[in-house]
């Protein structure tokens, strides 16, 4: 029988924050360019860099024993790494044991036709979904590579295998604020909850670019309260969003301003790269190695040792700071890399 609830103490932070969401990038490959995301000719990581999916397992596990609740498994994207629904069914013994609270995705939706039903199998219940405009040409200019028609399906089966579905939209100016009603209204008649999150500098276009895309969720914000009438919810996620409530059609809108808003104190999270780096947090360069620990030996001390380490360096919050008109705290590494 795996050794799993160790009683071993939880992870705490210096800012006495308890880690508790553990999000892991599985894979630096997708099947679209988004343009915010990616440059056109990535380069990715040879495949021997990678973790196993025996060693993700393995991580994950360690993970979940010293107080993780919630995995959420991202990527680039996640269901285009090979095998994929053997890491997933693994999780589920610890869903199925009650150690482990939630095991979710974040996908860009194009390979759910084949594993909405797989994922509900193996204990998956609600997955964020990122779409950015209905409009099949703009959707086809944003992702580079994608097919709108196959993210609809994969949504469809996503709804059908029972799957509770949130929509992220990346705020874009000029590219998607046309679309801000009919963005809500479609969530609403499909009865998914929609996210929208500002543009962050994240990999290698320009800053010029980054700025020009740059949408005030603020402003985005004031464009719902000329329609309707927002009431702010109090839910909490630990993370970066904040929601409100359209009273007109009951629906939830989430907000994730990472660059105006200072969520830092109430972070809960580390992010594991598919290499096994593991990030404190999103908005800084630190980063601690957990591979050659976890290859260093069988059992898992080593691997425990440096993951209380790196917990314990922590930062307090980050530094993006779009105020000055420069990108102060430029990220130089992709949403691809760490999984947004
Ligand atoms: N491929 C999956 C997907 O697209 O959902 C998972 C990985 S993707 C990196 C995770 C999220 O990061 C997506 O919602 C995407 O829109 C968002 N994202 C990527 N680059 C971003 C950026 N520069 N600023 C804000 N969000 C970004
Ligand atoms: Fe791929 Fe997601 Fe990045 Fe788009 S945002 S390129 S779908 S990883």
């Amino acid at each position: 029988m795996e050794h799993v609830s160790s009683g071993a103490a939880p992870l705490i932070d210096p800012f006495a924050r308890a880690i508790t969401y553990l999000r892991v990038s599985v894979t630096d490959r997708c099947d679209f360019r988004c343009v915010y995301c990616m440059s056109e000719n990535m380069q990715f990581l040879p495949k021997k860099e990678l973790l196993t999916l025996e060693e993700l397992d393995r991580m994950c596990t360690t993970f979940i024993g010293l107080g993780v609740r919630k995995l959420r498994i991202t990527g680039g994207e996640p269901l285009v790494r090979r095998d994929i629904m053997t890491f997933f069914q693994g999780m589920k013994r610890h869903l199925d044991a009650g150690v482990l609270d939630e095991l979710t995705l974040t996908t860009n939706g194009s390979q759910l036709s084949r594993f909405a039903e797989p994922l509900v199998a193996a204990g998956v219940r609600r997955i964020n979904i990122s779409l950015d405009t209905l409009d099949e040409a703009k959707f086809a200019q944003i992702t580079r590579w994608g097919r709108l028609k196959q993210v609809m399906d994969g949504i469809d089966a996503a709804q059908a295998a029972g799957l509770r579905v949130k929509i992220n939209a990346v705020a874009l100016k000029g590219f998607n604020e046309d679309e801000l009603f009919t963005l809500q209204d479609w969530c609403a008649s499909r009865d998914m909850d929609l996210t929208f999150i500002e543009v962050m500098p994240m990999g290698d276009l320009g800053n010029e670019d980054r700025i020009d895309q740059y949408w005030s969720l603020k402003d985005l914000r004031a464009r719902l309260a000329d329609r309707f009438t927002l009431t702010d919810l109090p839910l909490r996620t630990g993370g970066p969003a904040r929601y409100v409530e359209l009273e007109e059609t009951g629906q939830k809108i989430g907000f994730i301003t990472p660059l105006t808003h200072n969520f830092c104190e109430s972070c809960n999270r580390v992010r594991l790269t598919c290499t096994g780096q593991l990030y404190m947090c999103l908005g800084q360069e630190d980063m601690a190695d957990l591979r050659a620990p976890l290859r260093a030996s069988e059992g898992n001390t080593v691997l425990e040792d440096a993951i209380r380490k790196a917990i314990s360096l922590k930062p307090k919050g980050h530094d993006f700071d779009y105020s000055r008109q420069a990108v102060d705290g430029q990220m130089s590494r992709h949403m691809s890399h760490t999984g947004g």
